[in-house]
């Protein structure tokens, strides 16, 4: 079986204890990985600290210059790449293209950056003085990404972070690590220099080391659990910052104005798309009774048909869940729900055999699960983030403000959309639904990375992607410069020292 290695100040360094990547549509090995420990970490962040005083001299646009290497290879490898992420997460295989799509903007958008106006010319009460708003970089900055995007999100963290002259130290997620594999490789070729971009493989509690070090920022994308623990712990250190993104249980909203043949596949999208397991998927439904009937029969209908199968296969709509504890999971939900008394209309947990492609036997499958249930403010089941295709319909009557007030019922507050042919319900909805990605008559799926990309409430305090990243990987320094002889304070302060008279 094929080994693989952390890449650490320029070398790729073997571990003692590994772990096995596998593919979850399959079972099958793609290789061994090294388990990161406490010490990788404490190397890799020394060598990211020792060579972060020359990456910081070098010009915007020089930095820059090893990332569009970076964005070449990810355009000329695209279909490669894309079936990697594939095999190694089960994504059907357009969305695995897509992941490196992704990738090839944000480093696209990072990388031309380089060449933008950074920080501002601001005016000065006095007329001798020049004030400016200048950036720096922090320092080495902690990278700590999840398994659903494996090639896109690492870039969304670490391309803003290195262009901007900061050094990074990333723990990749531990189902994906050939994905990261990959990326370090491109690091290499595009001969980024030693210690600038360190990856330790592993688990979460290498992540954790990373969150202990002396880093000076971390950004994290993953679950509310981890990314909570992660913001209650950095918050409590001076000058540290902690960047999290989370997940959330996101909704769309379909009122009585709807276009159905709009509503009904941008909610097979937004709950189905990557078999629910993406950060903005929608588990709940929200819509209103003079149209619930039809568009319950026609989601139904959509739910029972909807292809699972390989992902390398074009024909398929949704592949595997990632591993088999998360198959675990989203049965326990599937149990949870109807324990909670909910009326269950489609339940495709259990695959029948004949589902089940040839030589897939050992996937991580399970199908769509629809339920309806009145709304109720007890019930886990609406509530909390299952990460996979599991729906619940939720009946609404009255007017849009009744709507939102059930979308903004959960505690996260990351996706959504509205479906209405009204624009005053949209405007109400954009007004008022707590969300930090908000649609109008589309699914509540979509990240174009010049976009911001993150939560509120629960689900994060929106610094990916892009723009805002940047905020988390620089300091502001106000720099005032003076062009006369004599000192002019602002405000009328005055500037004469005065003296004991004699
Ligand atoms: P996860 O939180 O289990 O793991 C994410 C990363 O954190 C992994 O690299 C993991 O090894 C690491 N980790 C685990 N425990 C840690 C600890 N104690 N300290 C430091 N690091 C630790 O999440 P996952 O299962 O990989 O991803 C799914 C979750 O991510 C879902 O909740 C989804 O909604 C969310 N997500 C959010 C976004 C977003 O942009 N908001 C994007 C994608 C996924």
């Amino acid at each position: 079986m094929a080994s693989h290695a952390h890449y650490i100040d320029g070398e790729w360094v073997e571990g003692e204890e590994t772990f096995v990547s596998e593919n979850p549509a399959t079972g099958e090995s793609l290789g061994a990985f090294p388990r990161g420990t406490e010490e990788d970490v404490a190397t890799a962040v020394d060598a990211a600290e020792e060579a972060f005083e020359e990456w910081r001299e070098l010009s915007y646009p020089n930095r820059a210059e090893y990332l569009w290497d970076v964005y070449e290879e990810l355009k000329a490898r695209t279909d490669e790449l894309g079936e990697l992420v594939t095999r190694e997460c089960g994504k059907e295989i357009s969305e695995g293209q897509a992941d490196i799509v992704e990738a090839a903007h944000m480093v696209e958008w990072a990388a031309g950056n380089g060449r933008h106006p950074h920080g501002d010319v601001v005016p000065s009460e006095i007329a001798a003085k020049d004030a400016y708003m200048r950036r720096s970089p922090r320092g080495v900055v902690g990278c700590i990404t999840p398994w659903n995007f494996p090639i896109a999100i690492p870039f969304w963290h670490m391309a803003v972070a290195l262009v901007e002259g900061n050094t990074v130290v990333w723990k990749p997620a531990e189902q994906t690590p050939k994905c990261a594999h990959a990326i370090a490789e491109l690091m290499v070729d595009a001969g980024i220099p030693d210690g600038v971009f360190n990856m330790v493989q592993g688990f979460g509690d290498a992540g954790a080391a990373i969150v202990d070090s002396d880093v000076e920022s971390v950004l994290f994308t993953g679950s509310a659990e981890v990314g909570h623990s992660i913001a209650n712990e950095v918050g409590g250190t001076p000058g540290k910052l902690a960047a999290c993104e989370m997940g959330g249980k996101n909704a769309v909203v379909v009122t009585e104005h709807a276009d159905l043949d709009l509503a009904v596949p941008a909610a097979v999208l937004s709950s189905f798309k990557t078999t629910g397991q993406r950060c903005v998927s929608s588990e709940r439904l929200i819509v209103h009774t003079d149209v619930y009937d039809e568009f319950k029969e026609r989601f139904v209908a959509a739910a029972e048909k909807v292809a699972v199968g390989d992902p390398l296969d074009e024909g398929t709509f949704m592949g595997p869940l990632i591993e088999p504890e998360h198959r675990e999971k989203v049965r326990k939900y599937n149990d949870l729900a109807r324990e909670e008394g909910v009326e269950v209309l489609v339940d495709r947990t259990e695959l029948d055999d004949d589902e089940i492609p040839d030589g897939h036997e050992d996937g991580h499958w399970v199908g769509p699960f629809v339920y309806e249930t009145p709304y109720d403010p007890d019930l886990r089941c609406i509530h909390e983030e299952v990460f996979g295709p599991h729906v619940a319909l939720i009946e609404y009557d009255g007017d849009i403000e009744h709507a939102v007030d059930l979308q903004n019922a959960t505690p996260y507050g990351l996706a959504g959309s509205i479906i209405s042919e009204d624009y005053r319900q949209i405007n109400y909805y954009r007004d008022h639904a707590e969300l930090g990605l908000a649609y109008g008559n589309l699914p509540c799926i979509g990240a174009e990375v010049q976009l911001p990309f993150g939560g509120v409430k629960k689900s994060g305090n929106g610094y990916p992607s892009a723009r805002e990243i940047i905020e988390a990987v620089t300091e502001r320094t106000a720099w005032t410069l003076n062009n006369s002889k004599d000192i002019e304070m602002a405000q009328g302060l005055s500037a004469d020292i005065k003296v004991e008279e004699e």
